[in-house]
């Protein structure tokens, strides 16, 4: 039996900066001086250790007092969170990843000149919705500014293909900007662009994808490449979707890993090769972890793709 390990795994730099950040504070302030309003990371075991160094989960707002330090979620979380933590006196702690901050800003820049934004995600991924918020809010601001009263505007949408640019976009746009979610899909945004391009005069193109998700999807496939069976560690914010849909497509099975007391219990029994990925928010001491338990159980070697 062959194990293979990706060479990027691991928790990426959005996830780690983060949690530096939480655990500086509590060392410097004490247990229970910085809340969360639900996850900062979309991890148990990243927020069990958290709540380990006395970071305080709160169900929602109201619980915040003023003066209150919160981490916001590193994905933004609902659009006006940060808001409604600053109404009630809390001090957001600037945990949101800076490539999703810079994206937001970039998707406020192009509406404050004037072009509506098409985000690349669906309406389940809470940093699609956050660049989408972040474009209506320059809108709302350019309109705001002018003297004269201004019709209906369309700041933007958004698409998960293609195939909803011609449908959805009123007919009178005659630019837009297409912008992808940092954890999105490379392809998708692609098969966006080509759609814009058709559609609109002028199409300003950002492939605004995270390059550490990037990384992570091509050496996950590098990986596929030498395996029968790839095993996915922790949640994972590689785009999934798209990693299974290719994997079925190269015939490579794969197995997912929900949490560490599950790895004596999967499934390998014809297994030749075993590569093991990573979500962004997995631990290293859980990949440590899951990785030891697998060569104590198969044996073999291991190497890295
Ligand atoms: S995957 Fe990328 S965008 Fe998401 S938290 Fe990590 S570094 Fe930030």
């Amino acid at each position: 039996m062959e194990l293979v390990l990706s060479r990027v795994a691991g928790p990426c730099y959005g996830v780690r900066r983060a949690v530096r950040m939480i655990e500086q504070h509590l060392a410097r302030h004490g247990a229970g001086s910085v809340v969360s309003v639900g996850s900062v990371v979309d991890d148990p075991a990243v927020m069990q250790e958290l709540t380990g160094h006395g970071l305080v989960m709160v169900e929602g707002v109201e619980q915040i007092d003023s003066g209150q330090v919160v981490a916001l979620p590193i994905c933004g979380g609902t659009p006006d969170l940060e808001r409604l933590v600053e109404e009630r006196g809390g001090v957001p702690l600037a945990t949101v990843c800076p490539r999703l901050v810079r994206t937001k800003d970039l998707a406020y820049r192009l509406a404050i000149d004037g072009y509506p934004v098409l985000v690349v995600g669906g309406a389940d991924a809470p940093d699609a919705m956050a660049i989408l918020d972040r474009a209506e809010a320059g809108w709302r601001e350019q309109i705001a500014s002018l003297s004269q009263p201004y019709g209906r505007v369309f700041a933007g949408l958004l698409v998960e293909d293609g195939s909803v640019v011609k449908a959805e976009v009123p007919e009178d746009v005659a630019h837009v900007a297409v912008l992808l979610r940092p954890t999105g899909d490379f392809e998708t945004y692609g098969g966006v662009v080509l759609a814009a391009l058709d559609r609109f005069e002028e199409v300003r193109a950002y492939p605004s994808i995270c390059q550490s998700v990037r990384n992570r999807q091509t050496e996950a496939l590098r990986v596929a490449d030498r395996c029968d069976t790839v095993l996915v560690v922790g949640k994972t914010a590689m785009n999934l979707d798209g990693f299974l849909h290719r994997m079925k497509e190269a015939g490579v099975r794969v197995v997912q890993l929900g949490s560490l007391d599950d790895v004596d219990d999967l499934d390998l029994s014809d297994v030749r090769a075993l590569g093991v990925v990573s979500g962004c928010s997995t631990l290293q001491s859980t990949l440590v972890v899951t990785v030891e338990r697998l060569r104590k159980r198969l044996g073999g070697t291991l190497t890295t793709a």
